[in-house]
């Protein structure tokens, strides 16, 4: 493995020699910090899993074009990457769009999709000719008329939500009542309505939400091609899943969208199709590496004192590590994340298992990690992983409490690499030879190969 800076690619990464998975890079790293007592907490982000996930994306929804929603995970090998796949970014604040152009992305790449913008914001993106942005409210309608003269507008619409894990149209959306007359006033200001957008709420779990918000939407473009606006974008925003351990997988989602899309926006209209996802990109990219700092053992009094049966299960286990819900866990207090570890060491089969809790490094008492889990008995100086990290995590950690955010190191094969500038160069591949890059590879040879989703061998995979 070494360490690559190619100029068009002003970031760290590392290479992984052939025959290397992220995984192995995991292994490596926590080799290396055993031997030190420097045991802080790590990431391992495979940039060519970010790649994957794009492959997989316009395979199962070709006629979508990807802005992926920046909050998501802000960092810029990712937000780099993507850019490097000609997708377009989902932004929704004044520094979010400063971070994205910067990275040398064109302002038609862009939807400011924030309903609710701040004046002097809504400014900026019209001086950086950022012209797509979605609205909600007559208010909204009022502060573009009166700083964006060339404003894309996109209205964005309720849905219901009640089967995402995380609700967003509580907050944000028109009612399908409303529609019309906000349309009416858009068009006494002067403004340009060119589509519909909705977000079924993230981590949505039912795709029929999708099939709903699509019909309605379709409903609001006839209203606004009634009025005479020219609507040709209908954006279907986020909520797709980061990893294949949630409830529904990718392609049962648009196995409901395509034939939906057919049916209310069929290819023959000539309306554009984008949406936002954020999870869906990178939740699988990241791996969490976290080391156990101090940890408690409690033993039960009642069931102890009918002698001793079966003493070793009558305990039960804290361990406390050093990231916790303040840092990059704060994905289960904002995100409602369930987070279980996998150990680092595989247990012997006959390896005594013990109720566990887990906590993070802080003196705050929310700072829980896991509630209930069962791990063998682990010691100090051991080492947790957190695997599909990368939603919601980074993005909004802090260093509360004098504890750092963990380093991140991002690593690529090279298959991924020269896959990566041969999109850049010369568009997707024909869907035949890109489908081969998916395959797992039986050839290998290694211990777990067909069981590691990620596992990336140079023969075949990205
Ligand atoms: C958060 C957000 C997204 C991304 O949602 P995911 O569920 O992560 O895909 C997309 N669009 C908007 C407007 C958002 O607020």
């Amino acid at each position: 493995m070494n360490t690559a800076t190619p100029t068009e690619f002003p970031f760290e990464f590392a290479f992984l020699e052939e025959g290397f998975s992220a995984k192995d890079i995991v292994e490596q790293k926590i080799n290396e910090s055993s031997m030190t007592d420097d045991r802080d907490a790590f990431y391992i982000c495979d940039l060519g899993d970010v790649l994957k996930k794009h492959l997989r994306w316009m395979r199962a929804l070709p006629r979508v074009t990807p802005f992926y929603a920046v909050k998501c995970n802000d960092s810029q090998a990712v937000v780099r990457t993507l850019a490097s796949q000609g997708i377009g970014f989902d932004c929704a604040s004044k520094a979010e769009i400063q971070m994205v152009q910067s990275l040398g992305v064109d302002p038609s790449r862009i939807i400011y999709a924030n309903p609710c913008k701040q004046v002097s914001q809504i400014k900026y993106a019209a001086t950086h000719g950022v012209q797509m942005m979605t609205f909600d409210s007559e208010v909204e309608l009022m502060k573009v008329a009166r700083c964006h003269d060339n404003a894309k507008l996109v209205l964005r619409i309720a849905t219901d939500d009640s089967k995402a894990v995380c609700r967003l149209s509580v907050k944000f959306g028109a009612p399908l009542k409303a529609c019309r007359s906000l349309l009416e006033r858009a068009k006494e200001l002067g403004l340009d309505v060119v589509g519909v957008s909705f977000h079924v709420g993230s981590g949505c779990t039912d795709p029929r939400s999708f099939t709903q918000a699509i019909a309605d939407a379709h409903c609001v473009f006839a209203m606004g091609n009634e009025l005479g606006f020219g609507m040709n974008l209908l954006d279907i925003g986020g909520g797709f899943p980061g990893s294949d351990d949630s409830p529904i997988k990718f392609e049962e989602i648009t196995a409901v969208i395509n034939p939906a899309l057919e049916k209310y926006f069929p290819v023959d209209t000539a309306v554009k199709i984008i949406a936002e996802p954020g999870r869906f990109y990178v939740a699988s990219a990241y791996t969490l590496v976290v080391n156990i700092i101090a940890k408690k053992v409690i033993m039960d009094e009642e069931s102890g004192s009918d002698e001793e049966d079966e003493g070793a299960s009558e305990k039960t286990l804290m361990y406390y590590v050093n990231d916790g819900v303040y840092g990059s866990f704060n994905c289960i207090l904002f995100d409602h994340a369930h987070c279980l570890p996998t150990l680092h060491k595989k247990p012997k089969p006959d390896e005594v298992m013990y109720p566990c809790s887990i906590w993070g490094p802080t003196c705050d008492g929310l700072d829980r990690i896991v509630e209930q889990c069962n791990l063998p008995e682990l010691q100090v100086g051991d080492w947790l992983v957190f695997e599909n990290m990368g939603a919601y995590t980074v993005a909004a950690a802090s260093t509360f409490n004098g504890f750092q955010r963990p380093d991140i190191h991002y690593v690529m094969s090279r298959n991924a690499w020269q896959h990566m500038q041969q999109i850049h160069s010369q568009g997707l591949p024909a869907p035949m030879e890109e489908s081969s890059l998916f395959e797992v590879p039986a050839c290998c040879g290694r211990e777990n190969c067909l069981k590691m989703p990620t596992h990336s061998c140079q023969t075949n995979v990205v």
